[in-house]
């Protein structure tokens, strides 16, 4: 299989690019015609390595009314991902290799992009007893974490560093005092406090933070932390760094681009954990992401079903359906306003994540492979989630406008996703 992407940009200068069984095989003035040669016109278009969502719930099994593996890939190939890590927290949780085997079947089944199983730090994810770390690897799973829930038990945090550790393994920490955020529905302050809403405080975050933090340090085991929204957060991952913790991070395009403004109305769609916090913590996360202390930008996509979502501001679910806007916002937040540099965002969205899952990514390089993503950062579009691939309608973007489109999605050589096929 030959695919040539001609006359396209890839950093700042204008190639073409041939690829052949799934890697790169030359990047410049060569290209290819003929039979059996998928040929694309890359003018006006940026090459990207592909993206890689180390932080996303494709909802099967259990929950396919909100999603399902096949339109959880459909939407991260929209949304320019040739692969993504997804959350145990299905029905059954994902904690035995019969599931995560389960998981890489139907990825298969569905044939977009790649999938990496991340499975269950403890049993059921009732932080009760530790999965069977190791089975599960060797079934497929490329981390652990029990996100949707923290794993409150020091001690069980410890055995799991430990043993993790032990094996290379990579843990996922979703961090949240639940003494600390109980009852509350929304980020503590001003907003709620208009709506009359009870509030999640930063030290929620903060305390658990700073919890993973000492017990990494401690017991020198490396931690990933996961979608980190505060600016003491952020202050507290900067300073363990500094010091030489193995702490790495990760944070959304939410907390890049929007506040806790956003629930005014009693929007349910801008209801996620970690809440929307204030334009101080927002700014702080942008400040995280351009000297290093973030390493990743991940969605968090968490689809949900229009009836979930229209339980009101206490009963519905967490969560936004982050896929298809992640690029278009992360672009115009962070490149376009002059904050990073492409370059910079490609480490955060395929280079970190892929180092910290020991996965391989898109290279664009001779040899390289060849997952890659075509945007045109000059579109401006404005987000329908009705166009969504994702069954998860649920977000606070919709109705707003943003610059760079996903135009081509290709995995290992194989164009996944064409817009043009949509138009
Ligand atoms: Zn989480």
């Amino acid at each position: 299989m030959v695919t040539a992407i001609n006359n396209v940009s890839v950093k700042g200068k204008q190639v073409n690019i041939v690829i052949e069984d799934g890697r790169i095989r030359s990047i410049g003035k060569a290209t290819r015609t003929g039979k059996g040669v998928t040929v694309i016109d890359g003018t006006g278009l940026t090459a990207l390595p592909g993206f890689i969502d180390m932080h996303v719930h494709l909802r099967e099994p259990g929950f396919e009314y909100k999603e399902d593996i096949e339109s959880g890939c459909a939407a991260a190939v929209r949304g320019g991902f040739t692969a993504v890590a997804c959350m145990p927290n299905t029905k059954p949780v994902t904690d035995s290799p019969y599931l995560v085997k389960y998981i890489l079947m139907r990825a298969a089944q569905a044939d977009k992009c790649r999938v990496y199983p991340v499975a269950a730090i403890t049993q059921g994810e009732k932080g009760e007893q530790l999965s069977e770390m190791k089975k599960l690897k060797d079934a497929g799973a490329v981390a652990f974490s029990d996100d949707g829930v923290p794993v409150s038990d020091s001690r069980m945090m410890k055995n799991a560093l430990l043993y993790a550790a032990t094996f290379g393994l990579t843990l996922i920490e979703h961090c949240e005092d639940k003494s600390l955020a109980e009852g509350g529905v929304v980020n503590e302050g001003e907003n709620a406090n208009l709506l009359g809403l009870p509030g999640i405080s930063n030290a929620a975050e903060d305390a658990e933070i700073a919890r993973n933090i000492v017990l990494s340090e401690v017991y020198d085991a490396p931690l990933h932390l996961a979608h980190v929204s505060t600016r003491g957060g952020m202050q507290l991952i900067r300073e363990a760094k500094a010091r030489g913790v193995k702490v790495t991070c990760e944070t959304c395009p939410h907390y890049i681009a929007l506040t806790d403004a956003e629930i005014a109305g009693y929007n349910t769609a801008a209801k996620v954990n970690p809440p929307l916090r204030t334009e101080k913590d927002r700014l702080a996360v942008i400040a995280a992401i351009k000297d290093g202390t973030a390493d990743c930008i991940v969605t968090d996509h968490a689809p949900h079903s229009k009836e979930d979502k229209d339980g009101g501001m206490y009963d519905a679910p967490n969560g936004i359906s982050g896929l298809e806007t992640s690029y278009a916002v992360c672009y115009t937040t962070l490149v376009e306003s002059g904050t990073i540099t492409q370059e910079r965002l490609s480490e955060l969205m395929t280079y970190n994540p892929a180092a910290i899952l020991g996965v391989e990514c898109g290279r664009l390089e001779k040899g390289g492979l060849a997952d890659i993503t075509l945007v045109d950062n000059g579109a401006e579009w404005t987000v329908d989630p009705q166009k969504f691939a994702s069954k998860g309608k649920n977000t606070p973007f919709a109705g707003k406008t943003y610059k760079g489109r996903v135009e081509y999605t290709l995995v290992g050589g194989k164009v996944v996703y064409a817009r043009r096929e949509e138009i």
